[in-house]
């Protein structure tokens, strides 16, 4: 759980490289109160940023902006690596981000990052506490960030 105060915190929860590219959501309210992660599509829909506590456990939440490549096609179905939800070419996909100026990661997720909602619905229909599902999801998200990006802490500034 985090709260955002202004828009220029959580503009500074971005990296620099990632900060010019962040597009707020429209209507968004401060202080933003954030309960797992936070997450928001730019309109054009090629950017889907994400804004999640920081993986050194520090006050700042951390963000990432990620981009979707373009869908391959085809009918196959994918897997989400951080909430393991199944779906075709057009749900689940490629988002990358940039490591640093040289080098982009990317991983295999739900385009539009409702990692979280998808969770809470399988655990409606399954009987099972939600907590049980999310708690795997943010340790993944926090993974990724420590061990894809190297981030261990935002600093402050
Ligand atoms: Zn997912």
């Amino acid at each position: 759980m985090f709260l955002v105060q202004t828009e220029k915190d959580l503009l500074q929860a971005f990296r620099p490289r990632d900060r010019e590219k962040v597009e707020l959501p429209e209507g968004l309210k401060f202080p933003l109160f954030v309960r797992d992660y936070f997450t928001w599509v730019e309109p054009a829909g090629t950017r889907v940023f994400l804004l999640m506590p920081s993986p050194g456990g520090g006050k700042r939440p951390m963000g990432i902006a990620f981009r979707r490549d373009s869908p391959g096609g085809g009918v196959a179905s994918h897997m989400c690596d951080w909430c393991h939800g199944y779906g075709p070419t057009n749900e689940i996909g490629m988002l990358t981000t940039d490591v640093n100026s040289k080098r982009r990661v990317g991983v295999n997720l739900c385009l539009d990052l409702r990692c979280k909602e998808r969770l809470e619905s399988v655990a409606d229909l399954s009987g099972r506490h939600p907590r049980e599902l999310l708690q795997p999801l943010m340790e993944r998200m926090l993974r990724f960030a420590r061990e894809a990006l190297k981030i261990e802490a935002v600093p402050e500034e």
